[in-house]
Formats: structure tokens, C-alpha cells, sequence
């Protein structure tokens, strides 16, 4: 059992960015996803725990060891980097095996291990071949075979599949799934890409700005985003944001002079942010749905469904449907009210 513990880590830069006060607990065996935008300190993160970048105070306990006290607690951890990092004059072989060379490892046992984590990775070329002679998905195995050659508890991958195809990620992500469950290794896994990360991660941690935004299971950030923020990053297409009043009878909310029949909270600010996911903005009435007539602007097919640019008066709106809808006509939508998000314009927080 290697836990990973983060206490109050802090590394910042000159230039004002980095990680500030950062805490997580990982459980052994977690995929955790460390999900942001550009620049907002997943990669300084990692880098931390690799122990690649020291921190300016804070703590990393590996296994309930002092990582910076107990460097030997680092070779527990191994680290796939973006660019794969390979080393173009060595085949790959020399290229898998070096962490173990570097550790004067006998002959033997770097052949065998060699061997073995290759087969773990899924790499079935051969491996006299060198990494330019490589697609981008053997050559991403390649660098996976050689963080597992040392036999680490944690696997630190910084947007180890950004630089491949669409259908080469998918097929990867779900291997990389399958080989954690198989294994039971601790991975934590950077990427911007939210969709990735819903799908791999037991863990999600959202960060922003250098902090954690929210950090839970994928379906609990999915259904209960505590801020805007998080409300706009997850969920593709990105939910709505409608700004909204409360009513005369200050009971619901409107958008446009529209009464959208939304419960208003009971302390409700002047304005108020309504996030609308665009699945729940449908064709079928229902009970608790709410109809608005909206204009459609254009459709776009996404291959299950049809995502719907429309106007509700003058704000834009963005519904997904299951079925084809014309462009340039109105429409009247279904708003499910039981599933709406309330958010305070002026500190971005869900309001309860
Ligand atoms: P990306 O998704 O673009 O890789 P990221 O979330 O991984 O971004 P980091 O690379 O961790 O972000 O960078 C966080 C912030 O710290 C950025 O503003 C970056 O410019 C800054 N930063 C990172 N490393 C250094 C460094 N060595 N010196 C100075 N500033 C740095």
C-alpha cells in the first residue's frame, strides 16, 4: 500500500504562477486525473511529486514517508512525460532498459524486465527498432514500458496521449484503464481534455489558477459543480449561463422577461447565473419541464446527436437534441427545472 499524501503545497515562480497550498489524499490503486486549463499548475504539481521541482513549504508523504526526507521513496514513482521523451540514438531496447542501467542492474534481469514491461504495454514491434521508425502510438507505449521497467507504485503521466489522433487516444485510454485495474497502480494522469478525464478518472481534481477548484468523483463534479467555473470546464457542450431575475412574485426566476417557472432561492442576489446543461433542454414535454421558444440559429451534427445554436430572445442558448431540428425557425424546447444550476454572478459559487 503507497498512499500519497499532499499537504499545503506551495511552489511559486517569479512570473506568479505555480501551485499554492495545494492538499490531496490518494488512496493506492486510484487513477486520479488532474484536470485545467493551460497554466494553472498540473504540470508543476506532478513535477513536485516526481520530485523534478521542490516546493517553497508544504509536504509530500509517499507511503506515510516525508518524500523530500526519504528520497528513496521516489523510485517508487515513474513519470511519462508529454513528448514521450525517448532517446532518438538508442533502440528500443537501450531506450526501455536505461532506468535500470542507470541503477546497474544485472544483465539478466534487465532482459527480462525489459521483455516483461513491454508485453504490459502492449508494444509488439521490435525492439532493435528505433523510436523514429515508431508510430505515435508505439512510441507512447515505448515510453509507458519504460516507467513501468522499474516497477513503480505511482505513474505520473503529464498529457501522455495529447499528441496522438483522436481514435489512437481512445483506444490508448481505455488500455491504460484496463492495464490500472489489472495492475492496481496509482496513476495520476494531466490533461486539459475534460472528456478524457470523465472517462479515466476515479479521482477528479479541478484546478484553477494554481489551486483546486473541486476535487471528487467524475459523476459528482459532473452533477454537483460547486462553482461556474467547474460548471463551464466539465460537460461537453460546456453548459449554459443564462442571467436571470427573480420574478414579480420573487418565487421564480426569469431570463429575458421570460418565467422560466425556476424556483428562486430564498435569498436571491439582484442577478443570478442559471446553468442549463444542453442535454436537458429537450423536444418531449414532461413533467417539472418548462416550455421556451427559442430560434434556431444552426445544428450541428455530433454523430449521436444533433447540438442546437438557438436564441431565447437576445441570449444565446445551446441545446442538445436527439434528432435534427431546421435551422432558422422557432422551436419550442422543454427545460427540465429540476435539473438547473444556480450560481452567484459576483463570486461565481453555486448557490444551494
Ligand atoms: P499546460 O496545460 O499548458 O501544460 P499546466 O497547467 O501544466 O499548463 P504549469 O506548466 O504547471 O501549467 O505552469 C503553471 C504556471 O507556472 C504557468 O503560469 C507557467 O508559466 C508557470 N511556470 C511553470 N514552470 C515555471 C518555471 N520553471 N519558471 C517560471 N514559471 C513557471
Amino acid at each position: 500500500m503507497t498512499d500519497l499524501v499532499v499537504r499545503n503545497l506551495t511552489r511559486s515562480f517569479p512570473s506568479g504562477g505555480g501551485v499554492f497550498d495545494i492538499s490531496l489524499s490518494v488512496r493506492s490503486g486510484d487513477f486520479v486525473v488532474l484536470l485545467g486549463p493551460s497554466g494553472c499548475g498540473k504540470t508543476t504539481l506532478l513535477r513536485l511529486i516526481a520530485g523534478l521541482e521542490f516546493p517553497d513549504s508544504g509536504e509530500i508523504q509517499i507511503g506515510g514517508a516525508n518524500a523530500s526526507a526519504d528520497k528513496t521513496r521516489r523510485e517508487s514513482i515513474a513519470m511519462v512525460f508529454q513528448n514521450f521523451a525517448l532517446y532518438p540514438h538508442m533502440n528500443l531496447f537501450q531506450n526501455i532498459a536505461f532506468p535500470l542501467k542507470l541503477r546497474h542492474v544485472a544483465r539478466e534481469e534487465i532482459e527480462r524486465r525489459v521483455k516483461e514491461s513491454a508485453a504490459k504495454a502492449g508494444l509488439a514491434v521490435d525492439l532493435k527498432r528505433y523510436p523514429h521508425e515508431l508510430s505515435g502510438g508505439e512510441r507512447q507505449r515505448v515510453a509507458l514500458a519504460r516507467a513501468l521497467v522499474r516497477e513503480p507504485e505511482i505513474i505520473l503521466m503529464d498529457e501522455a496521449l495529447a499528441s496522438l489522433d483522436a481514435q489512437l487516444r481512445s483506444s490508448l485510454r481505455l488500455e491504460l484503464k484496463e492495464f490500472q485495474r489489472r495492475t492496481g497502480r496509482t496513476f495520476l494522469y494531466v490533461t486539459h481534455d475534460q472528456v478524457e478525464a470523465l472517462a479515466l478518472a476515479d479521482m477528479l481534481v479541478v484546478m484553477r489558477e494554481g489551486r483546486v477548484e473541486q476535487l471528487g468523483r467524475p459523476q459528482e463534479i459532473f452533477d454537483c459543480p460547486q462553482s461556474e467555473f467547474v460548471a463551464a470546464f466539465v460537460g461537453s457542450p460546456p453548459m449554459n449561463f443564462l442571467l436571470a431575475e427573480s420574478a414579480p412574485n420573487r418565487e421564480s426566476l426569469m431570463v429575458e422577461g421570460i418565467d422560466l417557472k425556476v424556483k428562486a432561492p430564498e435569498v436571491c442576489p439582484a442577478k443570478i447565473k442559471l446553468g442549463i446543461r444542453p442535454n436537458n433542454l429537450t423536444l418531449e414535454r414532461g413533467e417539472g419541464r418548462v416550455p421556451i421558444d427559442v430560434a434556431v440559429e444552426s445544428v450541428e451534427f455530433s454523430g449521436a446527436t444533433y447540438v442546437v445554436h438557438a436564441k431565447l430572445g437576445n441570449t444565446p442558448i445551446v441545446a442538445e437534441l436527439s434528432r435534427r431540428v431546421k435551422a432558422d425557425e422557432h422551436l419550442i424546447l422543454y427545460l427540465d427545472t429540476a435539473r438547473v444550476y444556480l450560481f452567484d454572478p459576483s463570486t461565481g459559487l453555486r448557490v444551494a
